[in-house]
């Protein structure tokens, strides 16, 4: 495609901003670009993918400590080639169909798959968009829904040493039979999960001293307490050099905190050291739009950068990389797309209480404020732990390390955070969410309604209820 294309609205992305075009859009002309797979991170190398690999984790996880229930079951092969083909044989045609549609039933849609850039505004104002393939898209409008991208550390990147992340790794033709994982976040635990449990041998390489460094300081320690007792987890540890063997797989060269030196060799080696928001390579600068410290494209609360007409949402712009926060930030310029830019009654984002979960073993969730941030506040708090070991269904699972902590308000009970590690944890934590984004107090949501019994949420009822208000 090489002639020049008017629209009234172009959109970068195909992630949570494909969403945006809906009834409501069918007389606006719309331009979407995509220069990866159609519907983004989440769906693609994200969060759906990883979480059917993880529940394929969950199986073994249960299966290989059925006997302290008295169930002697023994994993007899994992068939990873099968699990990959259960998982992407289903994704794959969803990513397809979404183009398709986009492609072939939406008539004001034009989807081009190729990477974009701005090169500045033409004479009349308009945004001119240019496709790394040729083609030129004038747009009244953009929103960029670029969303982010693994960050490589140098000393890997520049080795040359054979590397993946998660666009990929899920899609290995064999199980690995030594995994090394850079990194200590959400990302690397899930993947940790993931591979030991299906029978990887798992090494971690953590600059920091604990792993989940962001969770509440209880249960970054449980986390990796629990990590240390089953994986190689190589904590307050650099990388010096990366090499690729020769039949096959990496070296590492690590540095301990002490100053030692010692070699680490896998068959594969997974990057998970952050991501950075793709603000970056749009040549924003054409255009007027900044990004902030960290890379994240500045807006104000109703998705508005600082040029007029291009809006932001997600990823790329949003302190969260969440996929449900992507989402609610679509929903937000969805809105205002339609009202108008200079609109009185605009709506914004809410960022209030962002709940998160990771999917690792054992699961862990996390809304509002740590009990760090809380006492940084100056809030007057009380904490209380409770154990899953000491609700009913806890017994029933013969939990030993899962806990629920809540954080509240002395005097009032309002609830500032909650923190979970155990089975469940993010369907554990969704009543507190609730009772924080309605202002319930904790007294309010522990006896204003039932919890069944002997539920898993007991222990989160429990926890409630400890509170010393
Ligand atoms: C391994 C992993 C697991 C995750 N698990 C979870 C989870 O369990 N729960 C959760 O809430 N979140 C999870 N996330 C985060 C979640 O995937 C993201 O927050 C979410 O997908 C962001 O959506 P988005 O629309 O902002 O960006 P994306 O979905 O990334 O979409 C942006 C799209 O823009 C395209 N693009 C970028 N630049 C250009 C350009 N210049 N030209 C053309 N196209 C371009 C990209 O190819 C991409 O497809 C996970 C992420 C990863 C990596």
């Amino acid at each position: 495609m090489t002639a020049t294309q008017v629209v009234d609205l172009a959109i970068i992305g195909s992630g949570s901003g494909n969403s945006i075009p809906d009834d409501r859009f069918a007389d606006t002309s719309i331009a979407i670009f995509e220069e990866g797979a159609y519907g983004g991170t989440c769906l693609n190398v994200g969060c759906i993918p990883t979480k059917m690999f993880v529940y394929a984790a969950e199986v073994a996880e249960i299966a290989a400590h059925g006997a302290r229930l008295g169930v002697n079951a023994r994993i007899e092969s994992v068939d990873w080639p099968g699990i990959v083909e259960r998982v992407f044989g289903r994704i794959d045609p969803i990513s397809q169909g979404g183009k398709e549609y986009r492609v072939d039933r939406c008539d004001n849609v034009t989807v081009y798959s190729s990477h974009v850039e701005f090169d500045g505004t033409d004479d009349e104002g308009r945004y001119r968009l240019v496709t790394a393939d040729g083609a030129t898209v004038l747009a009244h409008e953009v929103v960029l829904a670029a969303g982010s991208r693994a960050v490589i550390p140098p000393v890997i990147a520049e080795s040359g040493v054979r590397y993946h992340t998660n666009d990929d790794v899920m899609r290995l033709p064999q199980l690995p039979e030594r995994l090394v994982i850079v990194g200590s976040g959400y990302i690397a635990a899930e993947f940790a999960h993931v591979f030991g449990a299906l029978g990887s041998q798992v090494s971690i390489i953590a600059r920091g001293p604990a792993l989940l460094r962001k969770q509440d300081a209880d249960i970054s320690n449980r986390f990796t307490q629990i990590a240390c007792d089953k994986w190689d987890v190589h904590l307050e540890t650099g990388i010096e050099a990366a090499e690729n063997l020769p039949g096959g797989g990496v070296r590492l060269h690590l540095t301990g905190r002490d100053g030692s030196r010692s070699q680490l060799d896998a068959d594969v080696l997974l990057v998970a050291t952050g991501r950075k928001p793709n603000g970056d390579r749009l040549n924003l600068s054409s255009v007027g739009v900044e990004l902030d410290d960290e890379g994240r494209v500045r807006c104000d609360e109703h998705g508005r950068t600082a040029a007029r007409g291009v809006w932001t949402l997600g990823d790329v712009s949003s302190p969260y990389q969440l996929k449900h926060v992507a989402n609610h930030e679509e929903r937000v310029v969805q809105a205002n797309l339609l009202k108008g830019w200079d609109a009185d009654d605009l709506v914004a984002f809410d960022h209030r209480f962002v709940p998160a979960a990771v999917f690792t073993h054992p699961q862990i969730a996390s809304v509002g404020l740590t009990e760090d941030e809380a006492r940084t506040a100056g809030h007057d708090i009380t904490v209380k732990v409770q154990a899953y070991g000491d609700v009913a269904y806890g017994w029933a699972m013969e939990d030993t390390t899962g806990f629920c902590k809540v954080i509240a308000e002395r005097g009032t009970g309002r609830i500032l955070g909650t923190h979970i590690i155990g089975p469940q944890a993010p369907t554990v934590i969704q009543p507190v969410i609730q009772a924080m984004s309605f202002g319930q107090t904790a007294l309010e949501v522990a006896r204003g309604q039932y919890w069944i019994h002997p539920a898993m949420p007991e222990v989160l009822e429990n926890a409630l209820l400890g509170l010393e208000i």
